[in-house]
């Protein structure tokens, strides 16, 4: 059933390009045609026009160009097939491509928390490949072949019966070995593609870590581990060769002795007196019309089945449902306060344990809400769910009284700004990765942003400015310089409500002052929820949640809560007196 969905599903990509398809398949129609003519016309220039004493030499010549005439013909068709056919396949591709980053771009956190980065990139690259390769060549083949057979069969049977009939004998031992040798084959280089994949991920792996190996000078261990993946992969290959190597062993073996059977049966018959010399030529090029299409089904099949398995995959994610999707009332949310409040949200990542249980809270417009807690207390979880990267289970969040997931997504976000302590550039220059906050900004308005991000000196003092490249994952900025870079985009960005995560926990104290100060530029005037982990950082909070596995343990500001003489004063005594734990 879902089967053939998918290829219902798969027939519809070739819709918008109907009309290629069509000039695709009656050019190939055309060398089809041409094909099974020419041993026809070839036996009747031998049989009917070769000069003799009482012919003269003019209508050979003029048949023979004729027929060099035809074949010029039939190589523009077969420039169309071979030029245009691929073109069919490639636009095909570039839709299913493009419908994919389409859809991979609307699935949520929860997606991307399960799947691995190097899956969605071999669906991207070789998956959609394999499909394109199907898409051109699948009709075609097929449509040509059963042509060739048909109409090389009925020629074949016209020339000589008992000769065709003894031919065809051989065809099901051929089809069966084909098939067979064909499936062992495809079944070898599907292991030389999954050995593929494992060097591939151990190699992403280890050049990722290579600073580590270094560090711990395991550069022979990532040899040996590496040799291992290689030595199974150079396995799979010998495999996958060998059983080629029989295929095309077998098929050429077979081929050539038909065309012996042939001239020894088709001798006899010759001899018998029931077939003539040029009944045999004729006869010898449609086995060879014969053969080409039975070499074509049977890449065919095997096309199918690799082409089918990667479009299954691909319909795989095109066919997972984006988890949060605006509802369908859903309204921009504008011109806001900034009023967040959380009313009894409860949240687990697995249904099962829970992270968030029972929370209420909320943070008053323009004012700043810090939160404090134990690592894994469920404080970036909770940041998490304001943007609405993860639905609620129970309970809501409403910002000036709106249920956030009454408005549109995009509105929301655009209304929200996130600095955490993971930083993430993209490969590009520096002006694009600040643009980000704003992609229409002007560049007056990203000097501006880079100014009070306290990052501009720093960047007019490289070589190139604004259009310094920051390497594939921003490797030559230090920590403090990439989060200021990301602190200015969310000036350009400017939205009334703001978020940060540990946004200073990764840098030394030094940096550290500088991005500070930038951060309390940015949260003047904004709703702001801080997570710190170092105390110092929030003391002059409105107001302060102790966060821990139970639930809020603590509320109130700085002097309250040191007066109170719990978790907080505890923490923040242990770490002015030199103590300062990683975490809290
Ligand atoms: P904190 O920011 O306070 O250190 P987190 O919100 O990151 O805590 O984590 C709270 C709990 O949720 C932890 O037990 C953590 O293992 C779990 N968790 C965090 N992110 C995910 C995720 N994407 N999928 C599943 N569990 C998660
Ligand atoms: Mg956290």
């Amino acid at each position: 059933m879902a089967g053939q969905q998918n290829y219902k599903k798969f027939i519809s990509y070739y819709k918008p390009h109907k009309k290629l398809f069509i000039l695709d398949m009656l050019s190939a129609l055309v060398i089809a045609a041409i094909d099974l003519v020419y041993p026809m016309l070839s036996r009747q220039v031998l049989n009917d026009y070769l000069p003799t004493s009482d012919k003269t030499l003019r209508p050979f010549l003029i048949f023979i160009g004729a027929l060099l005439l035809m074949y010029v013909v039939r190589s523009a068709f077969q420039f169309i097939v071979d030029y245009w056919g691929h073109i069919l396949g490639v636009r095909m591709e570039y839709d299913m491509r493009k419908e994919l980053f389409n859809h991979l771009q609307k699935l949520s956190f929860k997606y991307y928390d399960k799947t691995r980065t190097g899956h969605i990139m071999s669906r991207m690259i070789n998956d959609l490949n394999e499909m394109t390769e199907l898409a051109h060549h699948g009709p075609e083949d097929l449509f040509l072949s059963i042509i060739m057979l048909v109409g090389s069969f009925i020629a074949m049977l016209m020339i000589q019966w008992k000769l065709a009939l003894a031919i065809y004998l051989f065809i099901p031992i051929l089809v069966w070995f084909a098939i067979k040798q064909r499936t062992k084959m495809s079944n070898g280089f599907k292991e030389v593609k999954k050995s593929m994949a494992g060097i591939n991920a151990d190699l992403e792996s280890s050049i990722s870590g290579i600073r580590v190996a270094k560090s711990f000078a395991n550069e022979n261990y990532e040899i040996d581990k590496f040799d291992k993946g290689n030595m199974i992969f150079r396995g799979s290959k010998n495999i996958a060769y060998k059983t080629m190597a029989i295929f095309m062993l077998g098929m050429s073996f077979m081929t050539n002795s038909l065309h012996v059977v042939a001239l020894g049966f088709g001798g006899f018959l010759i001899y018998k007196g029931e077939m003539s010399y040029t009944d045999l030529i004729a006869f010898t090029l449609y086995i060879n019309n014969f053969l080409i299409p039975i070499r074509r089904l049977t890449s065919f099949v095997q096309q199918y089945e690799s082409g089918m398995a990667g479009f299954e995959r691909f319909m795989e994610i095109m066919a997972t449902e984006p988890e949060i999707m605006d509802s369908e009332n859903a309204i921009e949310l504008k011109n806001i306060k900034g009023d967040i409040r959380f009313e009894d949200v409860v949240f687990s990542y697995n249904n099962h344990e829970t992270v968030l249980d029972g929370i209420n809270l909320e943070v008053t417009p323009g004012h700043t809400l810090a939160i404090v807690g134990p690592s894994g207390g469920g404080k970036t979880t909770l940041c998490h769910l304001i943007p609405r990267f993860y639905e609620v289970d129970g309970g809501r969040i409403s910002i000036d009284g709106i249920d956030i997931r009454d408005v549109t997504m995009a509105s929301l976000r655009t209304n929200i700004g996130l600095v955490s302590q993971d930083i993430f550039l993209f490969a590009g220059t520096v002006r694009e990765n600040i643009q980000y906050g704003r992609t229409g900004a002007s560049d007056e308005e990203i000097i501006e942003a880079a100014k009070n991000a306290e990052i501009h000196d720093f960047i007019m003092g490289l070589e190139e400015g604004y259009d310094t490249l920051v390497g594939e994952r921003g490797l030559r900025l230090s920590g403090g310089q990439k989060q200021r870079i990301s602190i200015a985009r969310v000036f350009l960005k400017n939205p009334p409500i703001l978020i940060l995560d540990e946004a200073t926990s990764a840098l030394d104290n030094e940096t550290e002052l500088k991005v500070q100060q930038a951060l309390e530029k940015l949260s003047k005037g904004r709703t702001s929820l801080v997570i710190a982990h170092r105390l110092s950082t929030i003391k002059n909070a409105d107001e302060i949640l102790v966060i821990t596995e139970n639930g809020i343990e603590e509320k109130g500001n700085h002097e309250t809560l040191l007066n109170n003489n719990q978790l907080y004063s505890k923490l923040y005594h242990a770490q002015f007196k030199g103590y300062i734990p990683d975490e809290l």
